[in-house]
């Protein structure tokens, strides 16, 4: 058995090795210890190879699938082997023979169907990267929907496209892991080196050419040669992973990027897109607007926020969706609610294709379809716009199949097709046949307690089942002597005492339990014959069954979408080729709904209006004034309308922006040993280098992460670039108050300010953005709430009152009048009285802000106030 395990280990040197022995998979030697500790489960022995014990863990068969996820999560890859034949096989050729194993599948983070071990609402890709001389490209496939694309990738875009697709494997050639291990690992990515030649085009043509049996790939398009590279590695890496059971691989897709807006990661990151900076997707904008309630529909929800389109046609017929949605919100609703009972019938599908479905999937086809007829029905006499009506005539014509699967299976199937029970009665003649044996016998059984007992003359005695003995006749310890004595003795034979029961058996209770377990045999047997029969004949309809499941996630989208605008008000933005971006009563959609889910003052809506001849708006105001939420929220908004959905805006323009870019000045980001500062700049740097002039720009800060008036001078000069070299649309926000000067100078320019109160000295937030330039910075008062002490607030206030009045003043060296300003000193207050508990509360109270205090705030406060009194 050694000898076996160690033969295949070998051919899976990179992988844990799960050794299938009866009800567990067992691991051996260093597998063992790293799977022991990554599992945290018993680390044992077992026997000794070369004089040294060998170390084994296992895990049970029916739970290996958690077991697996948690080791897919940590970064391994594993190699399940299954037994090839029954023990008693192997028994037969010999004592010493070992059953035949083989390894039937290889697992790793892109390659998984298992609805357990995937997140129902999220793509997982597996993509390949192919470089031939100058030209590269990025192949990708969600093999749980067997969606396959390719895209050229000319320049730097393998790291935006890796942010886009977010894909949890990347497949490269062997060798060039080194260039692309840092792009990797900055988007969490396992890396998969594979052997140069899956990577040769001319190979990789033919597999692809048969894998989908034409005779050429420009069937499918014109592809580059890095691509079908890439393509093949990628059929040839399924191939070895799934021990060459394809899963049903959709025709690739082309991808063109100037079809869509281009966002790098940085922005994606920014922007919290489908991700929160935290890394969760709660707090996202897609968690925000997602209200899609079928699987199918959250994952196109997905696809679509991470691709924006740049098509105005394609915008307008998706917004047409959302319309029609919207104006027949009754008909929305009950779609809805039809659409929630739509199961996820795309893995369901691959899942059978791959064979590792079960009577569940074959029953998730069926429900969908039957939603799927439902939905079609529902869609009688009303006036689809045409994107919708195009896509619904694949929601009908699946009678034939659905009635199959309706007629064969029961209601509630069990997942796996091994224990049977899932055949409905009626269904086969067969079936029903060796049901009723099997039904029958085991009711024969039953009487047979009665007559025995009758006998026996023993009320008490029991016929019973176990696996050990089968069906025995048991009988509590008092009467063992009567069984055992004559005549009894000759009907029931003993065969074993515990402490209180004897047990025996008889020659008919053995034979019943035979025609009992060769009527069940022969049951299964037809059921699985059946289950096979049923699994082809979806299968054979792959194609138009993945089409109905496209189908319904639009439905779902559009739906879900409307739903969203209704219940918060957004509307229908207009969507040209202009270079508007003419937002009215704008809103942060993730910012409001956070505002409101902890009841703090409503959202204030503002306008933003580039365009015409206003370009980029330079706005300052004071920190936590609502500068980056609003830059954020156009941008956002921008994004909202290009995806094809309504915005949170009472009116907006939005000329199609091809490219955004959003960075942050100096946002920290030592994980990558870069210095805050050189990040910023290498930002920046690829935003002055690439954006156009439909390019939406987004800089927040930039310059702050240096000396003033280093910062300052990058800040100016890369507004100036912006606005004479890149010409494209942008929104800056910056504290530094001589840029605004710069409105003079720049015709396209605009100052916008975010207004404050000032009240007693402090400062009020209003965030309101008007036209115009902040008068001040407020920083000092922005520092007293953030709770700096009493004393240093007050210094500073005389040091800023000193500067401003040498600045006015004119002349004055800064470090001069620092000389002239009277030393800080320690104790400006008057020394302390001593005051009653209570005034201490009072005093503790006056200084409190409750508008900005947060609810754990707030509480910490509650006890510091009870501390104190
Ligand atoms: P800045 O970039 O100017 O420092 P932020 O945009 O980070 O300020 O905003 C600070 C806080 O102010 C936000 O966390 C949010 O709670 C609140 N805020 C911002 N904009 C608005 C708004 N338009 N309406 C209500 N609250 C807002």
């Amino acid at each position: 058995m050694m000898a076996q395990y160690l033969d295949l280990k070998a051919q899976y040197q990179n992988a844990l090795l799960f050794y299938r022995m009866g009800d567990f998979y067992e691991l051996f030697f260093e597998d063992a210890v790293a799977a022991a500790e990554a599992l945290d489960i018993a680390l044992t022995k077992r026997g000794k190879h070369l004089g040294e014990d060998i170390a084994m863990c296992g895990v049970p068969v029916h739970s290996a699938e958690g077991y697996l996820l948690t080791l897919i999560r940590k970064g391994f890859r594993v190699a399940v082997c299954e037994q090839m034949e029954d023990p008693a096989e192997a028994k037969k050729r010999g004592s010493k023979s070992v059953v035949k194993r083989d390894v039937v599948r290889l697992v790793t983070p892109g390659t998984l169907t298992e609805e357990s071990l995937l997140e129902a609402r999220r793509h997982n890709f597996l993509t390949a990267f192919a470089k031939i001389r100058e030209s590269s490209a990025l192949a990708w496939v969600d093999i749980s929907t067997g969606a396959f694309h390719v895209m050229p990738l000319a320049g730097p875009r393998l790291s935006p496209e890796l942010a886009r697709l977010a894909p949890s494997e990347l497949i490269v050639a062997d060798g060039d892991e080194a260039t692309i291990r840092d792009i990797a690992e900055e988007h969490g990515i396992s890396i998969t080196p594979l052997g140069r030649s899956a990577f040769d085009s001319a190979g990789a043509e033919k597999r692809l050419c048969s894998l989908f049996d034409v005779n050429t790939l420009e069937s499918f398009g014109q592809f580059e040669r890095a691509e079908v590279a890439a393509m093949g590695a990628i059929v040839e890496y399924l191939e070895i992973t799934q021990k060459g059971k394809l899963p049903l691989l959709q025709k690739p897709v082309r991808e063109n990027e100037a079809r869509v807006m281009q966002i790098d990661a940085a922005t994606r990151r920014n922007l919290e897109m489908t991700q929160s900076l935290t890394g969760g997707r709660a707090g996202s904008l897609l968690s925000c607007i997602d209200r899609t309630v079928t699987a199918g529909g959250g994952r196109l929800l997905e696809r679509r926020i991470s691709s924006p389109s740049r098509v105005l046609n394609v915008v307008q017929d998706r917004l047409d969706c959302v319309d029609f949605m919207v104006q027949n919100a009754r008909f929305s609703q009950d779609l809805r609610e039809t659409l929630r009972k739509v199961p996820d019938l795309d893995r369901a599908l691959s899942r059978l294709g791959l064979d590792r479905g079960g009577p569940r999937d074959l029953a998730a086809i069926r429900n969908g379809l039957a939603q799927s007829a439902e939905v079609a029905r529902m869609l009688a006499g009303q006036d689809l716009p045409t994107p919708l009506q195009e896509v619904s005539s694949a929601l009908t014509g699946h009678d034939e199949l659905l009635d199959l699967l309706d007629e064969a299976l029961i209601a509630e199937p069990p997942l796996l097709a091994r224990d049977g029970g899932f055949i409905a009665d009626g269904y086969d003649a067969e079936l029903d046949e060796a049901r009723k044996l099997r039904d029958e016998g085991r009711s024969v059984i039953a009487g047979m307690q009665a007559d025995y007992a009758k006998l026996t003359g023993i009320q008490s005695l029991k016929v019973k089942h176990n696996n050990v003995l089968g069906y025995f006749v048991e009988v509590t310890a008092t009467h063992a002597e009567k069984m055992l004595s004559e005549p009894l003795n000759e009907t029931f034979k003993h065969r074993q005492t515990t402490a209180n029961q004897v047990r025996f058996t008889t020659v008919p209770l053995s034979e019943m339990e035979t025609r009992i377990l060769n009527a069940g045999g022969r049951a299964l047997e037809i059921e699985k014959r059946l289950y096979d029969t049923l699994k082809r004949a979806i299968l054979d309809r792959s194609a138009e069954v993945s089409q109905a499941a496209r189908s319904l996630a639009e439905f779902d989208l559009a739906a879900g979408l409307a739903d969203l605008a209704r219940a918060e008000n957004w509307c229908r933005p207009k969507v040209d080729d202009s270079r508007a971006l003419d937002i009215e009563a704008g809103r942060h959609p993730v910012v409001e709904t956070a505002l409101r889910s902890q009841n703090r003052a409503p959202f204030i809506a503002n306008d933003c209006s580039l365009g015409d001849n206003s370009d980029i708006w330079l706005l300052t105001g004071p920190n936590m004034a609502g500068k980056s939420t609003f830059l954020r929220q156009n941008a956002l908004v921008a994004v909202l309308a290009q995806m094809g959905s309504y915005v949170p805006a009472t009116r907006a323009h939005i000329g199609l922006v091809s490219q955004l870019f959003s960075r942050v000045g100096a946002s920290d980001d030592l994980a990558r040993g870069r210095s805050t500062f050189m990040v910023e700049m290498v930002e920046t740097a690829a935003i002055l280098n690439q954006a156009d002039d439909k390019a939406l720009v987004i800089l927040d800060e930039i310059g702050r992460g240096t000396a003033t008036y280093d910062g300052l001078s990058i800040a100016w000069a890369t507004l100036e670039h912006l606005h004479e070299t890149n010409r494209c649309r942008a929104l800056f926000a910056t504290h530094y108050h001589e840029l605004t000067r710069l409105s003079d100078r720049l015709d396209r320019v605009d100052n916008a300010t975010v207004a404050v109160k000032e009240h007693d000295g402090d400062v009020i937030f209003m965030h309101e953005v008007r036209r115009g330039a902040a008068d001040r910075s407020y920083g000092v008062q922005v520092a007293k709430l953030a709770g700096l002490p009493a004393a240093v607030v007050e210094r500073a206030r005389v040091v800023l009152d000193a500067l401003e009045k040498g600045e006015r003043e004119g002349g004055t060296k800064r470090a001069a009048l620092i000389d002239d300003l009277p030393l800080f000193s320690a104790s400006p207050q008057p020394a302390p009285q001593p005051v009653s508990k209570n005034s201490a509360v009072e005093a503790r109270l006056k200084e409190i802000h409750p508008d900005h205090l947060s609810p754990k705030e707030a509480l910490d406060l509650l006890y510091e106030l009870k501390d104190l009194s």
